[in-house]
């Protein structure tokens, strides 16, 4: 906790102050009378002034410019870094462990694709990782729902539920439908809540279990699509680029950061 200065403390400061001025002019006073008197003496002083100057000059320059705490912190990012970049391999099948590894922008894509290869036209809105509605679907030029996706652990409770029911609602009716897929599982809650409103929930299982019902060339299509390259390092929904593992410095934990920080400061847990 910052402590106060107090009007004694102020003092002190002033009377130190006047102190060291008075210090200072004494040593001047002495200095100027010891050159006076002895021009040799004086030289001595200067060189050595000059010599100390430039000892500390150089000592200086020598210091590694790194500490060894930070050395040691970018040592274990690079590390992090390149074990993600050696984990993507391309997996062979649609699971749901593929699903929970997937980042949140592949996972929006998964869905899309999975509406256009039943034949619909999917439109992948700009909202990113928490705006409102991810997927517009369109049949013959006509909106027929829209879509939310949220990459998930936990369970989707009726909060995100009723978020998807605002937006729908602030589309003046316009929209007939909602869908909202996860990952993961649903509350019951959330199940209630969407059974009374004109709202499906699609869990990831679920989803896994639609995709295997897909011609195999259209379930091989999505599963290219979606693990190409990497699929895991999630993507800055405001700049939309790869993010970097980083490590904080308040606690030694990792987390995922925009490429663009300081001007982008959008941030992941990275559990
Ligand atoms: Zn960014």
């Amino acid at each position: 906790m910052a402590r106060k200065i107090t009007r004694k403390d102020a003092d002190l400061e002033v009377i130190l102050i006047l102190f060291a001025l008075f210090a200072v002019s004494v040593f001047l006073n002495f200095l100027y009378n010891l050159i006076l008197e002895n021009p040799i003496v004086s030289t001595l002083i200067a060189i050595s002034i000059i010599g100390l100057i430039v000892f500390f000059y150089i000592n200086q320059k020598s210091k590694p410019k790194k500490t060894i705490a930070k050395s040691y912190v970018s040592r274990q990012q690079n590390s992090i870094n390149k074990i993600h970049k050696l984990s993507t391999i391309q997996p062979k099948k649609l699971c749901l462990k593929l699903l929970a590894d997937l980042e949140w922008k592949r996972f929006e894509i998964l869905c899309s694709l999975y509406f256009t290869e039943k034949g619909y036209q999917a439109n992948l809105t700009q909202k990113g990782a928490d705006g409102g509605v991810d997927i517009e679907l369109c049949k013959n030029k006509t909106l027929q729902a829209v879509v939310q996706c949220k990459h998930y652990k936990a369970k989707i409770g009726v909060k995100l539920i009723r978020e998807l029911l605002g937006v729908m609602h602030d589309r003046d009716g316009e929209t007939p439908k909602g869908i909202f897929i996860t990952s993961g599982e649903f509350t019951s809650e959330a199940h209630n809540l969407a059974n009374r409103q004109n709202i499906q929930l699609i869990s990831g299982s679920e989803l896994l279990a639609r995709i295997k019902m897909l011609p195999q060339k259209s379930q091989d299509n999505i599963l290219f699509a979606i693990t190409k390259g990497d699929y895991k390092t999630p993507s800055c929904p405001s700049c939309d680029i790869k993010m970097i593992s980083r490590l904080s410095k308040k606690d030694g934990k990792s987390f995922w950061g925009c490429k663009n920080f300081p001007k982008c400061k959008q941030t992941f847990k990275n559990v």
